[in-house]
C-alpha cells in the first residue's frame, strides 16, 4: 500500500496524486498488511459472501492483494482485491470486487 501513510480512512492511498502515480505504473499487486484498514474491510466481505456448495466454515483470511490498474476511468473506478485462505493445506485464491467513487 502506501509507503507514506499506511492508512488513509477507508482509501488506500494517501491523496489523488499518490493514486495517480501508483496508476501510472500499474499494473501493480500490492500486499496489503494485516491489521490496514483494507485489509479488515476485504476480510470482511469476504466472510459476508462465504457460501460454499457443501456447509464449511469459512477459512481465515491469510493475505489480501490489492490489484491497480492503469486503465480505470478518472472520477469512479473498480477495486480489487485478491484473497488468499489455506483450506485443507492448499492455498485458495480468490477475488473480491468492489466499487467506489473517489
Ligand atoms: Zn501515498
Amino acid at each position: 500500500m502506501c509507503c507514506i501513510h499506511h492508512k488513509n480512512g477507508r482509501f488506500d492511498f494517501c491523496g489523488i496524486t499518490c493514486r495517480d502515480k501508483a496508476k501510472d505504473i500499474a499494473p501493480l499487486l500490492l500486499d496489503v498488511p494485516k491489521g490496514h484498514t483494507t485489509f479488515t474491510k476485504v476480510e470482511g466481505e469476504f466472510q459476508k459472501s462465504w457460501k460454499p456448495a457443501v456447509s464449511t466454515l469459512c477459512p481465515p483470511v491469510r493475505q489480501v492483494y490489492r490489484v491497480v490498474e492503469s486503465s480505470a476511468l478518472l472520477n469512479t473506478y473498480t477495486e480489487y482485491w485478491f484473497v488468499i485462505c489455506i483450506v485443507n493445506a492448499v492455498f485458495q485464491l480468490y477475488s473480491v470486487q468492489q466499487i467506489y467513487t473517489w
